[in-house]
């Protein structure tokens, strides 16, 4: 038996992995771009260093999974980093997540009590009565009362995603935590070390996260083959199975058989697959597959810079409105050896329907960026160089009531029993790294176990990742 992975992310990464490991026989990876690692592979900056697309933390709350992603590298050539996060804001600097006197520095002590007054009064009511949140902008409201969501996270979800009232409430869900008032408590005490909602450290191989890629590869060498630049081009199906798997590389078209035994798992993006399976599926889904699976272009500026840091911070969240980018970091806050001299900043900017900003030119976008760090008083530094990675279509957008259209859709590839579609964009799913990785390696032990479940069953298990920032 022969398993056919398509796209070398996380996701297809873990597959190759599981597969090897549980002996789960042969497999192909097919990846239409020339690194391993999707949108978390490292790359190079000729003369200046490595970097991630914005660099990644290695965090999740299953240890199990952190320690079988460890395993890929020798312990030493991991690194352990505090989570630092801040939020810049009305010219202020706050930490994240904010604590209560930060908030009164930096809007005032009447607008500080009335957000406390709206938080005690939202974490009151949830405990006398149960609502059911549709939107965003609802189960914000209803967990953080209407003060600290209008300051906080409107202007952010209107950055990042849209009006927060056409976003469904798996968005916040997933994206939001918020802590127990104890957690709250534990932490202004400095009675907690630990916390159950956010990453206070994280883990970074060295040398960035190619590396764990790469180990991959070497260690599986034996029992798969990585095809890189073989973009997947058409998938043809008959009688619920699919036969045949066409690619292009190197400017040819290339054709692979799907024996009666193989099997394929797609981590590509889902509007593409019901487009590549064409005529095996219903006429509608393609459409359908274009209204429910919304996706902003994320667009990186990547400035090096002739000082050794700019921040001390993991990460700077931006909501302000009049600054292009919604997040900073620098690669050396992650590991300082992948820039030769400076620093890599990577500036995230988010182009959706409402800010259509990836139609601006790269030497735009850059001043823009260089202009936004000079607004939050970065000066003093030299610009060396710079360069700017699209992403288009990588960033999530759950509109409300998405969820019935993605189970027809999914429902629909389901029918191909040779088939699964799975990961960030292979099921539209708003995952971090390590989750896509979890997701590839149940698929892995589901099919080397021969199937003990229906794959429903495992899809569900890994429906509700909460993303910890
Ligand atoms: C800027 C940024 C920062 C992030 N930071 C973090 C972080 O700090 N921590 C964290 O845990 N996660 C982070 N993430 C999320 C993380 O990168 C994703 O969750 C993860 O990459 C998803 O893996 P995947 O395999 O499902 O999909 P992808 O990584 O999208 O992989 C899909 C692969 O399919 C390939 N493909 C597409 N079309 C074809 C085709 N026709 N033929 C063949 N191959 C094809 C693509 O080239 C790609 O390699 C971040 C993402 C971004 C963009």
């Amino acid at each position: 038996m022969t398993t056919y992975i398509l796209g070398a992310g996380p996701a297809g990464m873990a597959v190759a992995d599981g597969l090897n490991d549980a002996n789960g026989g042969d497999f192909v990876l097919l990846e239409k771009g020339p690194h391993l690692g999707g949108l978390a592979k490292t790359v190079t900056w000729n003369g200046i260093g490595t970097h991630d697309l914005g660099p990644h933390k290695i965090f999740s709350l299953d240890k199990e999974l952190v320690g079988r992603v460890e395993t890929l590298l020798p312990s030493i050539d991991w690194l352990t980093r505090d989570k630092i996060s801040s939020i810049y804001m009305n010219g202020h600097y706050l930490p994240y997540p904010p604590s209560p006197f930060s908030l009164a520095g930096v809007f005032g002590v009447p607008a500080f009590i009335r957000m406390v007054i709206g938080y005690g009064t939202a974490r009151l009511a949830s405990l006398v009565g149960s609502s059911n949140p549709n939107t965003f902008e609802e189960d914000l409201t209803n967990r953080l009362g209407a003060p600290l969501y209008e300051v906080l996270f409107k202007p952010i979800a209107m950055k990042l995603w849209g009006d927060p009232r056409e976003l469904d409430v798996k968005l916040s869900r997933g994206r939001v935590q918020t802590p127990s008032l104890i957690e709250v408590l534990g932490r202004l005490l400095k009675l907690k070390k630990n916390s159950d909602f956010e990453a206070l450290t994280f883990r970074y191989p060295k040398g960035g996260l190619g590396r764990l890629w790469s180990a991959i590869e070497v260690k599986s060498r034996t029992t798969g083959k990585f095809l890189l630049e073989h973009g997947v081009t058409r998938l043809v199906a008959d009688k619920g199975r699919i036969h045949e798997i066409h690619y292009q590389s190197a400017g040819t078209q290339g054709r692979i058989e799907v024996g009666p035994n193989d099997y394929v798992v797609s981590t590509l993006p889902l509007s593409l697959t019901t487009r590549l399976l064409g005529a095996s599926l219903p006429k509608h889904l393609p459409e359908l597959a274009d209204k429910v699976v919304t996706l902003n272009d994320l667009l990186l500026v990547f400035l090096h810079v002739d000082c050794a840091s700019l921040f001390d911070e993991s990460w700077v969240f931006v909501p302000d409105p009049n600054i292009v980018f919604h997040r900073i970091s620098e690669q050396e806050s992650f590991d300082p050896e992948m820039t030769r001299k400076g620093s890599i900043v990577c500036c995230e900017i988010m182009s959706g329907p409402g800010r259509p900003l990836a139609e601006m030119d790269d030497d735009g976008l850059c001043a823009a960026a260089v202009k936004g760090l000079a607004d939050m008083g970065y000066s003093g530094f030299r610009l060396l160089d710079q360069r700017v990675i699209r992403l288009p279509k990588s960033y999530p957008v759950f509109r409300t009531g998405f969820e019935a259209g993605l189970a027809e859709l999914i429902q629909a590839l389901d029918q191909f029993e040779n088939f699964r579609t799975i990961g960030r964009q292979g099921a539209f799913n708003y995952i971090g790294t390590l989750d896509a990785m979890d997701i590839g390696y149940g698929f892995a032990d589901w099919l080397s176990k021969g199937k003990p479940q229906p794959w429903q069953q495992e899809r569900e298990r890994t429906n509700h990742y909460p993303v910890l920032d």
